[in-house]
């Protein structure tokens, strides 16, 4: 294929612009369809409707189009699995911000006007995130694109809510759960942030009824909840209360008695007075202990979070009470009964308190433990095979060290709330029959609810609180017409939608058309690696891995990639108040895509937080130049005769380079194999600048400089080749850059991304070549010190002489002398001691080495040994403070071993350079003289 010039330039957007729409136009990210090929497969960890591309996003997909590049030229069949998630509350929050802009609110619009709404806006703002995800170069196949709520999807979002209903894994039922009086809905345990608040312990007297001068001291943070007491408890073997259990108290600000109960599990002897209340309807665990002594439950709140008047009337409030109390939010009931307890002196003490405060992720609204009919997952049953499934290691999570997070988690996972009081969203697919269950039901999915606002306008709620959790429903996958119990036909289906992890639990199942058995469920189920972060393992992976077993007897992926969180340079989180927000974006045009890959894939080690500084990206800036500047010169050399000589038979520079590059693919692929993608980078980036342009490219311009020199025609097809070889060795990480240059350069095929990885040949490793180039390498550092130190300018030539003290040494300085000189633009005279010059000459001494540089009558020595004097004094400062911080205890002990080592390595290398200085002091001074 004919192989256009290389700009001048390297100008990114043009680049990632002319490929991207290459890459899309010729199909290239579909699956081949080739069935001896092993499968491999990826689902997106689907972004939000809401979203558009953060950092995070860019960090993830990078990672997995790194896996799926490589293993696509690898021959495997590839599929990468685009998405999006329907975000049940976060969506719904952004289109009530929208109304409430407008004057309006969902009520206002109805529930059918409200998702038409939703759905509108969808379309609108369309799918900006996944245009996002094409610029970074994400190679999905976008004809597969997925969204949560797309048809498909939820065909087996029905199918999943039944099988497991019928199973008796989905159930019904009135248990206390988290809410949030702002979102009005249920959310999950994991949904419920923890925060560290100051509160007060307020210790409050409850009086024995059949002797109310003896009184038990209960302590709570929550005085207000104490209305709602239906018991209060002692253990059963604290000898100060044994002969009260059984006995009664009357309930402060009530005309209740309740009994002292004796409870093992709820109380702890040593802690506070030994005798706690139970409250069933406000505290989880007071639950658990209510349901152990089936104790009545009187619920206190109303959906806003305020007393409510049948609550208060319930619990048997006093009456005056009651009427100051209803409709008064938590906090100002709290002090209305505090005060009501003072007056009354029952109230003993107040003191302060720490405590955690359970906040709503989504609002950041205080949660209130509520009693209310909801829609549960029984999860045990579940969580068995997807324990052992971890525990066998046919689900590998990686770096192991999040194993045990995932294990304890499922050790001790509690049912699942999976329905939720909003509109967007999986509707349940449950039906109610209002002849069959005309007592159970509050009003058919809507009711009123009057609140301290305005209690004369009611707000309309409709959820399913108000349907008893003693109502039969009818579960189907198809909308019931008829009730099989009555036979008639007035029925409605439950006004909930499913928790939006619901559906996403099922995505690598739901995206390869399962519950049909498709051609593609068949080849890529399961799926091969899941690249995530650490903040959806419990609402997402860990549901998966229990569904993805569950229904298809398989798990939904093998490995588990657990990558970091990206942070600012400075190891904080990033959020637009501290304005340390990067956008992925906008560094993409500022540096070029390829750069920010490279960043993000060199910062992907194991660990919880990565920090990423702007230099970082600049730096790799440099790279894609770097590496550019080089196409670009092997491009205008490489015309002329070539060789077919295998690289073995090559001249030296050609034999090393090789060594090298094979060197590099087996680092880099061991590195890709074991999600070390930091190494990988590293491997690439030390190989590509350091050995390949430094070195290799210096090394062969002489034999392309010189007409006719013998070697050129190995070195042109040396650097075509190898060059060739490394773009795709690159080329998963930094996909625009490579594939210009790959179709810059003579080429078959439509693209290097369907090109096989490079692997490893055996004969290519040198290890003459590698041994030559070392002392090579010694003779040309140790030559550059020098010319440093004597301060001669680089294009000054200089007479060298070199001595080893080893023989067979000698015979390769013989071989390298064209090279060294080439390299140095100097002379270089191999000679015994005996033969050098007496006087005016600089010796070195470098391991077996001696290079000598001819000091010439011009220089200022005086100058020079100042210069000389300076170094010593900074190295010998530096010296002398690395050589205490390895010797005191406490860095020893904090230290990471890598950071010590560091600093070992840093002062055996100060050691040696302070012995160069200083013997060339006190050379340069007997010149002097
Ligand atoms: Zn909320
Ligand atoms: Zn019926």
């Amino acid at each position: 294929m004919s192989s256009p010039q290389l700009d001048k330039t390297y100008n990114p957007t043009a680049v990632e612009q002319r490929w991207g729409s290459y890459w899309a136009e010729q199909k290239l990210f579909q699956p081949r369809q080739t069935e001896k090929s092993e499968a491999y497969c990826l689902v997106i960890p689907p972004p939000n409707v809401t979203g558009s591309l953060h950092i995070g996003h860019a960090l993830n997909s990078t990672l997995q189009d790194i896996l799926i590049r490589w293993k696509r030229m690898q021959g495997l069949q590839t599929l990468w699995i685009p998405g999006t998630d329907h975000a049940g509350i976060a969506t719904q929050n952004v289109v009530e911000r929208q109304l409430k802009a407008e004057g309006l609110s969902r009520e206002d619009l109805g529930r059918q006007a409200f998702i038409e709404r939703v759905w509108k806006w969808r379309h609108q703002s369309g799918d900006t995130i996944i245009g996002q995800l094409k610029k970074l170069g994400a190679s999905c196949d976008w004809d597969r694109l997925r969204f949560t709520m797309d048809d498909g999807l939820s065909l087996a979002v029905r199918e999943v809510f039944v099988r497991l209903y019928q199973e008796g894994l989905i159930y019904r039922g009135e248990r206390l759960i988290n809410w949030c009086p702002r979102c009005l809905t249920a959310i999950s345990d994991i949904e419920v942030e923890h925060e560290e608040s100051k509160g007060t312990l307020y210790h409050i007297r409850y009086p024995l009824t059949d002797n109310p001068e003896t009184r038990l001291t209960v302590a709570t943070t929550r005085p207000e909840t104490l209305l709602g007491d239906t018991a209060v408890a002692v253990h059963p073997e604290d000898p100060r209360y044994q002969h009260l259990i059984g006995k009664q108290v009357t309930l402060p600000l009530t005309t209740r008695t309740i009994p002292i109960i004796a409870d093992s599990i709820l109380v702890d002897r040593e802690f506070g007075t030994g005798v706690v209340k139970i409250t069933p309807a406000h505290d989880f665990n007071d639950f658990e202990a209510g349901e152990r002594h089936q104790l009545p439950r009187i619920s206190l709140l109303n959906h806003h979070a305020q007393m409510r008047p049948d609550g208060l009337q319930e619990a048997q409030v006093d009456q005056q009470l009651q009427e100051s109390l209803q409709y008064k939010s938590i906090q100002e009931a709290r002090l209305i009964v505090v005060e009501m307890l003072k007056e009354r002196d029952l109230l003993i003490k107040e003191e302060d308190h720490t405590m955690a405060l359970g906040k709503c992720y989504r609002c950041k609204t205080v949660v209130e433990p509520y009693l209310s009919p909801q829609w549960f997952v029984k999860t045990a049953p579940l969580a068995a095979p997807a324990i052992e499934a971890v525990e066998t290691g046919n689900i590998r999570i990686l770096p192991e060290a999040w194993k045990n997070n995932y294990l304890g988690w499922m050790r001790n996972i509690k049912d699942w709330c999976i329905s939720r009081q909003i509109w967007w969203g999986h509707q349940i697919p449950a039906w109610y029959c209002r002849t069959c269950n005309k007592d159970h039901l509050v009003e058919t999915g809507s009711t009123v609810e009057r609140t301290a606002e305005d209690p004369d306008k009611p707000t309309a709620l409709t959820m399913s609180c108000f349907i008893s959790s003693d109502a039969q429903p009818i579960v189907a996958k198809t909308d019931p017409t008829i009730c099989p119990q009555c036979g008639g036909s007035d029925l409605f289906q439950d006004p909930d939608v499913l928790d939006t992890w619901f559906s996403s639990a099922l995505w690598p199942l739901s995206t390869l058309g399962w519950p049909e058995q498709t051609q593609d469920f068949k080849t890529f189920y399961p799926t091969s690696t899941l690249v995530t972060g650490l903040d959806i393992l419990f609402f997402w992976v860990a549901r998966m891995i229990m569904m993805g077993i569950k229904l298809t007897g398989q798990v939904p992926f093998k490995d588990v990639y657990i990558h970091a969180l990206v942070r600012d340079a400075k190891g904080q989180k990033m959020s637009k108040s501290k304005g340390n927000v990067i956008d992925p974006l906008t560094k993409m045009s500022q540096y070029g895509t390829d750069a920010l890959r490279f960043t993000l894939a060199s910062m992907a080690s194991p660990g919880r937080d990565m920090k990423l500084a702007e230099e970082r990206i600049e730096g790799y800036r440099n790279f894609a130049t770097k590496i550019w500047n080089a196409a670009r010169f092997i491009q205008l050399h490489a015309d002329g005769a070539k060789t077919s000589a295998p690289p073995a038979s090559r001249p030296f520079p050609d034999r090393w380079i090789f060594s090298r590059l094979n060197h590099a693919i087996r680092e880099v692929t061991k590195a890709l194999d074991t999600y070390r993608f930091d190494q990988a980078t590293s491997a690439l980036y030390q190989f590509i600048w350091h050995e390949y342009c430094d070195w290799f490219i210096e090394l062969a311009k002489p034999s392309l400089q010189q007409d006719n020199h013998p070697d050129a025609p190995f070195t042109r097809q040396t650097l075509l080749e190898s060059f060739e070889i490394i773009q795709r060795l690159l080329h998963p990480v930094m996909p625009f850059i490579t594939e210009e240059i790959w179709q810059s350069f003579p080429h078959e095929g439509l693209s290097i991304m369907t090109q096989p990885f490079p692997t490893e040949h055996p004969d290519w490793t040198n290890n003459q070549a590698e041994d030559e180039y070392a002392l090579l390498q010694a003779v040309v550092t140790t030559a550059r010190t020098g010319r440093s130190l004597l301060n001669i300018p680089a294009n000054h030539p200089l007479t060298i002489w070199c001595t080893t003290t080893k023989d067979n040494e000698t015979a390769s300085l013989n071989d390298l002398q064209p090279y060294i000189e080439s390299i140095l633009r100097s002379t270089l005279h191999l000679a015994n001691n005996t033969d050098w010059p007496s006087s005016h000459i600089l010796q070195l001494i470098s391991g077996n080495l001696t290079v000598g540089i001819s000091v010439e009558s011009n220089l200022d020595l005086q100058q020079v040994i100042k210069k000389v004097n300076k170094q010593l004094e900074a190295k010998r400062k530096e010296c002398t403070r690395l050589q205490d911080r390895v010797a005191s205890p406490a860095f020893r002990e904090k230290a990471e071993a890598s950071v010590i080592q560091e600093s070992e390595e840093r002062v055996a290398s100060l050691k040696q350079e302070l012995m160069l200085l200083t013997s060339s002091e006190q050379q340069l001074a007997t010149m002097l003289t």
